[in-house]
């Protein structure tokens, strides 16, 4: 049996030992935090206020990766699939917008779905369904070097329709504004998403917190196949010797019996580690957006649907778990620094206003969660430097959501990312 270490627990270092251990690989994953989950975990319950995510994560039909992924490790019935697409989008004053595509009859159905988007005028919906058709014979690298913002105006996209439509598409997939998101990247999870089959942009949401869909029962399998957990283990620096990497320093041991060793850290992570280690691997350079997150536990619930988008909101999406809600803002830097008072304040006021049946006395308690470096931007300039990053040299390989998927930095890259880590490995052991 080869000897494998991965670095790292998140979806990432998880899903690869996942695939070395059905591989006959021996893992050992060291995380450095007490936990598994990195960027998606839950947050247990000594307070009463009970167990909430710490931030609501959104899966989608096209996440094919993250979807084989659960499989394997039995947890797919953990997830609610929508039948077919279907979000209502609120205006101040309750209005309810529908953004649905039928059952059947796939595309013309999304093309129906858009006719019946009434938050954009008709004119704007046939612009739309413009913009539409010209994606499917738009090739995605045509667009390198312009922002999403310019190629909306090429299209003659207005106001109300970026407001209403591509701004919520772009801060909720891209957690970036249109004004720096990669024009490229966007077309090519545009793509993915409604160009590639029915249910490819149907939402599927975690029935269970973070840690009970995928964590524990990644863990379970991995132990069971022969491979170790250690938690609170921190990778410092490692040796190279002839392009081999031989020894891995933690904060706790020295391991110098291995085959290979997989980083599935944070690229900032990975960047120290090499750093401490004098190497010269260079790392794609990012910047980082906060995602916000308020979880407000409630005496009654007069919420009908399981979720909400608002559009031009200072909240993006409103999560329905029935004994709480969650409220979430992508691209939060206006947030980062504010108190979390004045954040519930600013939420609960924003909530009357479009929910006119919510009442703040009906709020029991409440958290705020902010994650600081919640994804990379994947702007124009990462497109490029992700393009550049070898992930493997020698028995040294990479995995995480900012390794060169093609996708964003999402779950379903940092799976495809672990899968692809694992098969690269298996590879070059043979
Ligand atoms: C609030 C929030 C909401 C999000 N919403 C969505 C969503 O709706 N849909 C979606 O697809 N994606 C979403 N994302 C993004 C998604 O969570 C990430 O893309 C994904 O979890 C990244 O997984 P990863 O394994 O690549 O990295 P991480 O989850 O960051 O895992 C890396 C792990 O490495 C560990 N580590 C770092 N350094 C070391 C070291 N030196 N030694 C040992 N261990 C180390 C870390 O502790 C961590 O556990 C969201 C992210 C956040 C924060």
């Amino acid at each position: 049996m080869k000897r494998v270490i991965v670095i790292g627990g998140g979806f990432a270092g998880l899903s690869t030992s996942v695939y070395l251990s059905e591989n006959n690989c021996e893992v050992t994953l060291l995380e450095g935090s007490p936990k598994l989950g990195g960027r998606a975990y839950s947050i247990g319950t000594d307070t009463g206020f009970g167990s909430y995510d710490n931030g609501q994560h959104i899966l989608m039909g096209c996440y094919e990766e993250t979807i084989a992924f659960l499989k394997k490790i039995k947890t797919l019935d953990k997830l609610n699939f929508q039948k077919n697409l279907s979000i209502p989008f609120l205006r101040r004053g309750g209005i309810i917008f529908r953004l649905s595509a039928d059952k059947y009859f796939y595309p013309l159905n999304l093309l129906h779905g858009i006719m019946g988007y009434k938050a954009l005028s008709l004119k704007e919906r046939f612009k739309v369904i413009d913009f539409f058709l010209d994606l499917i014979f738009c090739d995605s690298c045509d667009l390198n070097g312009i922002t999403v913002r310019e190629w909306l105006n090429c299209k003659k996209q207005s106001g109300n329709s970026i407001k209403a439509l591509w701004e919520i598409l772009v801060v909720g997939a891209l957690n970036t504004t249109v004004e720096k998101a990669s024009a490229e990247v966007f077309s090519s999870i545009l793509k993915k998403i409604f160009l590639e089959g029915n249910n490819s942009a149907t939402i599927l949401l975690p029935e269970v917190g973070l840690s009970d869909l995928y964590c524990n029962d990644a863990s379970e399998y991995i132990k069971e196949h022969g491979g170790k957990i250690l938690l609170s283990e921190k990778a410092l620096r490692f040796e190279f010797e002839n392009n081999v990497l031989t020894k891995i320093q933690t904060d706790k041991n020295i391991y110098d019996k291995f085959d290979s060793i997989v980083f599935a850290t944070p690229a900032y992570s990975f960047e120290k580690i090499v750093f401490e280690s004098n190497c010269n691997i260079s790392t794609p350079e990012f910047q980082y957006s906060p995602i916000v997150n308020v979880h407000l536990k409630l005496s009654e619930n007069p919420f009908k649907e399981r979720f909400y988008g608002l559009i031009d909101s200072k909240i993006h999406w409103v999560f329905n778990h029935h004994s709480h809600i969650t409220l979430m803002v992508s691209a939060a830097d206006r947030l980062i620094n504010m108190d979390s008072e004045q954040i519930i304040d600013e939420f609960v006021s924003e909530l009357e206003k479009y929910f006119p049946i919510f009442q703040r006395e009906i709020i029991v308690s409440s958290k705020v969660i902010k994650e600081k470096r919640a994804t990379f931007i994947p702007d124009i300039a990462s497109s490029a430097s992700r393009k550049d990053f070898i992930c493997c040299i020698g028995n040294l390989f990479v995995a995480g959501d900012w390794i060169d998927t093609g996708l964003p930095s999402t779950i379903e890259s940092a799976v495809l990312s672990g899968r692809m880590a694992a098969h690269n490995v298996i590879s070059s052991l043979k």
